[in-house]
């Protein structure tokens, strides 16, 4: 076989399509962001990011900084080794806690990415629970459907956010069969949110355990940041919940709350937690600070609302469609893959302004879009800017302005 050439002919068709991914090269300067700067082949370009999930701006926070500097200068680089070899550090152990206390649960465990918690949590639990059949929300993210995938349990998808259509899959199995439910809070894509409190009477009505990824959410609601489940006072209904520390906490990393004997569980048999090596000490501490620090303030979590609420009232002024969600994340809808990166490139290269277009597989075609994400480090001028550049490329492209449908 030609693998090159079949490599290149596989290639060429996601070009034709429009949605071949290409990289954006930005260096965040310290304390700037959302400004940063794009090296393109004649210099560099003063950019701002409008499509960041460094919701807060917790990756340039100086506690964040000062705890990730302090503990790299503690303990070195990496983290030497697995968490079960030489891998576990005071600072895992710390995070560990923190992370159970946030979310009221009697423990947590770390990985090393929200994607490795999915598919290594979710997957242990479908896998090694016996006979155990998954429940899985239409729209759940990539790393869940792999996680269900790898684990080879018997699954259902039902209709994203139908919690009838959830008990009718779930009122198809017997009362003795183990189930397990998985969906998210906030949905990456569509910024719509689930309705937890309805899920969970249909889970207790059939005795299913629970598995909520709230990875969007996780920092920005809630009182103490704890999320969706936090504010509508639902964690202690929820089996298992699952975040990151890449988003709003601006470091990375991913892990699971759940009870003690759950996580012991997992953290016994899931293959993609014993045999990876643990994050960096300095990237725990940091995460740690993050989390510790928006526990206790509200200020970042008040200032992105603020933005949120004035680039919608903006674009709504102007006829720019945008889905009307409940969350903190726009989408601008443009319907069109070559539309959406000609915008994405017009936006750049007159404007500075850097918004990712997001096409197929990651949202189906013809709802190609550009997702926004204020943070509170995006200041009047640059929403004006934004907002302005907008206008100018929706009235050359002759593109539809409107309201659109929930
Ligand atoms: N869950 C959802 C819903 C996500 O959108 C993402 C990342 N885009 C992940 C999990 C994976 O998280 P991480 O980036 O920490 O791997």
């Amino acid at each position: 076989m030609d693998f090159d050439g079949f490599f290149a002919e596989q290639l060429q068709t996601v070009r034709d399509e429009g949605r071949y991914r290409v990289f954006t090269e930005i260096e965040r300067k310290r304390g700037a962001f959302p400004h940063a700067t794009r090296y393109v082949n004649d210099g560099t370009q003063n950019v701002t990011v409008w499509c960041s999930n460094d919701y807060l701006g917790m990756g340039q926070h100086p506690v964040v900084l000062e705890a990730m500097h302090k503990t790299l200068d503690q303990c070195g680089a990496g983290a030497g080794g697995t968490r079960n070899i030489s891998g576990t550090n005071h600072q895992h152990v710390l995070l560990e806690q923190e992370l159970a206390d946030l979310h009221g649960k009697e423990a947590a465990l770390l990985f090393t990415s929200g994607y490795v918690s999915n598919w290594a949590g979710l997957g242990t639990l479908a896998s090694k629970i016996p006979g155990c059949v998954v429940f899985s929300d239409a729209l759940n993210h990539a790393s869940m459907i792999e996680g269900i995938r790898h684990s080879r349990a018997e699954y259902k998808i039902w209709k994203h956010n139908d919690p009838e259509d959830l008990d009718r899959h779930l009122s198809a199995f017997p009362a003795g069969v183990p189930k397990l439910v998985a969906f998210e809070s906030v949905y990456s894509m569509d910024g719509d949110i689930a309705p937890i409190a309805e899920i969970l009477d249909v889970c207790e009505k059939h005795g299913a355990m629970t598995y909520i990824d709230e990875v969007h959410a996780v920092g920005l609601y809630g009182e103490r940041g704890g999320g969706i489940a936090e504010r509508e006072g639902l964690m202690d209904r929820i089996t298992v919940i699952e975040g990151t520390l890449g988003k709003a906490f601006g470091v990375m990393g991913g892990y699971i709350a759940a009870s003690a004997d759950l996580v012991d569980f997992v953290r016994t048999f899931a293959s993609g937690f014993i045999f990876s090596t643990a994050l960096p000490p300095a990237v725990a501490a940091g995460a740690c600070a993050s989390i510790k620090h928006l526990k206790v303030s509200s200020k970042e979590r008040e200032q992105q609302r603020d933005r949120v609420a004035t680039v919608r009232r903006k674009l709504d002024m102007l006829g720019i469609p945008h889905l009307p969600n409940p969350s903190h994340i726009i989408p601008v809808m443009v319907g069109d893959a070559h539309k959406c990166k000609m915008i994405s490139d017009w936006l750049m290269d007159n404007h500075g302004i850097y918004v990712q277009p997001i096409n197929y597989p990651t949202v189906p075609v013809g709802t190609e879009r550009l997702r926004l994400t204020p943070s509170p480090v995006h200041n009047d001028g640059d929403i004006d800017r934004l907002i302005n550049a907008l206008s100018d490329i929706w009235s050359q492209c002759e593109l539809a302005r409107g309201s659109v449908a929930a």
